[in-house]
């Protein structure tokens, strides 16, 4: 066993229905994890399923909109009642509409708002109640938030999702000041992912393409391995691993950190 291994720990992960949290959700059952994957898409039930296991391990959906607080209150309830506890929150969904912001729409600004702060800030709260001391769960933990290299970077097309990570980066910092100070035993913390070819991460090459940006969804994404020193663009593993070294005890001491999982591309 290394401080890596996660054998008896119970995780849930947000948005863990494709992409970067299923991903998320394969690696900490890699390490040894009960898994709980949380999605507004049914789809999310068979990614669960298809978690590696072992023994009596169980991994479990629940349907989970990150923007509703009764959502949140019934997904952690149901997510320790099928696992037996919870001790890892991964707040990972997000979403990403792009616009320059000369064009950008109020309704998209109040999606991307809900979804990105609303919806991570309801994940630390209930993570936090249920894990501090006398929570539902009660034994203390880590939450890992996704934030984005967006947070530390200007990159064109993508202002208002920018703004939203750097947000997740702010909120990730006082939630971990309050649950120190307040004895809750958690850590918190936050990765910022480089760009991944994700569903969102493929998107968003087209789409910069499509405002007229780049010539074509290649150029801007050699746009982006140009800025990015390991000179590639991430893959889903890359920032799983991450984020089980952030979930784990190896991260016993690292509480209010972002780091920066991107090649290099935001230093
Ligand atoms: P994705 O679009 O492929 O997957 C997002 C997942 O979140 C989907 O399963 C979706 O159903 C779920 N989701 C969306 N809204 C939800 C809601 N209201 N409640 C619950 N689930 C919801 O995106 P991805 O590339 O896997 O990105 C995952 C996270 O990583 C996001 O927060 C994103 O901003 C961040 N990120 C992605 C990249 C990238 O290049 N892919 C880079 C930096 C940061």
């Amino acid at each position: 066993m290394t401080v890596f291994d996660l054998t008896g720990r119970r995780a849930l992960v947000t948005g863990g229905a494709q992409g970067l949290g299923e991903g998320m959700a394969r690696a900490l059952a890699a390490a040894g994890a009960s898994v709980v994957v949380a999605d507004i898409q049914d789809s999310g039930e068979q990614i669960a399923a298809a978690l590696p296991s072992d023994g009596d391990r169980k991994h479990a959906f629940t349907r989970l909109d990150v923007t509703s607080e009764a959502d949140w209150e019934r997904a952690i309830t149901e997510a320790i009642a099928a696992v037996g506890g919870l001790d890892i929150l991964v707040n990972n969904a997000g979403i990403e509409i792009t616009s320059l912001i000369t064009e950008v729409s109020p309704d998209d600004i109040r999606r991307m708002l809900e979804v990105n702060i609303l919806g991570t800030t309801l994940g630390i709260k209930h993570g936090l109640r249920a894990m501090r001391p006398g929570g539902a769960a009660g034994g203390g933990g880590a939450i890992v938030n996704i934030a984005s290299v967006a947070a530390t970077i200007a990159f064109p097309g993508i202002s208002v999702y920018s703004a939203t990570k750097s947000a997740v980066d702010r909120l990730t910092r006082v939630a971990a000041m309050e649950s120190g100070k307040l004895g809750y035993g958690v850590r918190v913390n936050c990765v910022y992912p480089g760009l991944v070819p994700t569903a969102m991460g493929a998107g968003l090459a087209n789409d910069m393409a499509t405002i007229g940006l780049f010539g074509s969804p290649d150029e801007a994404v050699a746009a982006v391995v140009d800025q990015t020193p390991s000179g590639r663009l991430g893959t889903v593993e890359d920032i799983a691993d991450a984020v089980v070294f952030l979930a784990s005890d190896a991260a016993r001491f690292v509480t209010g950190a972002g780091l920066p999982v991107d090649g290099g591309m935001g230093m």
